[in-house]
């Protein structure tokens, strides 16, 4: 970002791709609406939905399908709907808890005894979600509920996965409400309306009818009509000259890319730590300290009367205890309409994950034998599917470790000793979309303001 003439700040957007919108990617064949990535986005944060107006694309939203707003788990040889009421880790109605196969009698009793569980003082810091998810709702509720559904989001290990980073609503919940039934029949009673839903907060997701793609593609062509500038290329560092200007060094960048008053880096941490290297090595050096793991997506279209699972649901997580190599499996033909041709389903298996790296070195015949072997015993599926296609991401997803929260303050801390300079994605402060999205207009309204007197 640069000041031109007259006040007007010039932009450039460097990626090393045509493509815009990063993981974001929709394959469109023979009918099928295969998402190599999200496949929506929460609907109750306002910034997609606002980004989603802006660019006029309204028409294009579409929630999930009233009759897929549940998940299911799969318990000792079956799929089992979440209780009815319990959001990941919060047991909002006694009725559903009381009335679900999912849990023995002890461990139901268990969780209806959460409220009395005492809360943590104040000033006690993070901590890991299995920790806080065993203290609060006994370990049977954590290894066949929180953990598979927390698993379904973060790909993470539980024994890691910060709660005050990956779940501070929920973290927070116990400390301004005591307990977590507390907070969540709080916010029921306050939004009523959320009391259908259960699981991963299935009914409050949205997505564009053509796809997750077309958010960056329209979005790159409003600004490229605002003169947005884009050139493909891959930024390999940075640092300032003795003007006080950023200079950026890679392949593709050509004379106006290489100078710059302001910078986001919007690259993966890992990425953002070898360009700030040169500029600020503690920074870097805590930038690479954010882990990220790979998970895997095998997207398999079935016909119909080939699957005898009702597919009455968005789709179902499988808890780590039950000793399979699939952590989720989404219907996306039941979840939004448009994804599958008349007569076909689409299924989504995720594979991978923090826990199960070696899923990764599977050949991709391999990863798609091993998801349709799943979908069979799970979904009683028969038969090879009409489509498929494997979607790897190795480095895709950040880990937000015990301790995330102070470590992102300290980068935020060193960000700002360097005027002008700004770090945006999915690292800091959130993975969802809307909370990606939050990030980069956070950092790019500061770097505005470092351009503009
Ligand atoms: C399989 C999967 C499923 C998901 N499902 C959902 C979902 O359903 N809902 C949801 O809300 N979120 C979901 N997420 C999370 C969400 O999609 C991501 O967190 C988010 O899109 C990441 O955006 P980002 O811009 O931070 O990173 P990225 O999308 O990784 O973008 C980083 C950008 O940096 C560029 N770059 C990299 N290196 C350089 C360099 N050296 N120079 C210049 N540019 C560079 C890349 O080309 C890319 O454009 C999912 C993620 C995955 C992987």
């Amino acid at each position: 970002m640069r000041q031109g003439g007259g006040g007007v700040v010039q932009v450039t957007i460097v990626a090393p791709s045509d493509r815009p919108g990063g993981v974001l990617g929709t394959i469109h064949r023979d009918g099928w609406l295969i998402e190599r990535s999200a496949d929506c986005f929460l609907a109750s944060r306002p910034e997609a939905i606002a980004m989603v107006e802006r660019l006029g694309l309204e028409r294009e939203l579409i929630g999930v399908e009233p009759d897929a707003r549940r998940a299911l788990i799969w318990h000792a040889g079956r799929a089992v709907p979440v209780p009815a009421g319990f959001r990941l880790m919060a047991p909002g109605r006694t009725i559903g808890i009381l009335t679900s196969p999912l849990l023995s009698l002890g461990g139901r009793l268990r969780v209806l005894r959460e409220r009395f569980v005492p809360a943590r003082g104040e000033s006690e810091s993070d901590e890991s979600l299995e920790h806080f998810a065993v203290r609060r709702l006994g370990r049977e509720a954590f290894d066949r509920l929180v953990q598979p559904l927390a698993a379904g989001i973060w790909t993470a290990d539980p024994q890691r996965l910060s709660m005050a980073a990956a779940c501070p609503e929920f973290f927070a919940m116990e400390r301004d409400a005591g307990s977590l039934t507390a907070g969540e029949r709080a916010r029921l009673t306050q939004q009523p309306a959320s009391a259908a839903a259960s699981g991963a907060r299935y009914g409050q997701f949205a997505t564009l009818a053509s796809g997750m793609e077309q958010l960056p593609r329209v979005w790159a062509q409003e600004l490229a009509r605002c003169g947005v500038r884009f050139v493909k290329g891959t930024v390999r560092s940075l640092c300032r000259d003795e003007q006080g200007a950023w200079q950026l060094e890679g392949a593709g960048l050509d004379d106006e890319a290489s100078r710059a008053n302001a910078v986001v880096v919007a690259t993966p941490a890992s990425v953002a730590s070898g360009i700030l290297r040169a500029t600020d090595s503690t920074l870097a050096n805590d930038l690479s300290s954010i882990d990220y793991a790979g998970s895997c997506v095998v997207s398999l279209g079935f016909p119909r009367d080939r699957v005898a699972h009702r597919l009455d649901a968005a789709g179902m997580v499988v808890p780590r205890i039950a000793s399979r190599r699939i952590l989720a499996v989404s219907f996306s033909s039941s979840k939004f309409r448009g994804r599958a041709p008349d007569g076909g389903v689409l299924l989504r298996v995720f594979l991978g994950g923090a826990l199960d790296p070696e899923v990764m070195e599977l050949s991709d015949a391999a990863m798609v034998e091993c998801a349709v072997s799943e979908v069979e015993q799970l979904l009683g599926t028969r038969g090879e599917p009409r489509i498929t296609h494997v979607e790897r991401w190795s480095h895709a997803m950040p880990q937000y470790h015990v301790g995330h929260v102070e470590r992102v303050a300290w980068i935020e801390a060193a960000v700002s000793r360097h005027a002008g300079l700004g770090l945006a994605g999915a690292a800091y402060t959130g993975v969802g979309i809307p909370q990606v999205i939050a990030s980069g207009q956070g950092a790019a309204l500061k770097a505005v303001r470092a351009v503009t007197p």
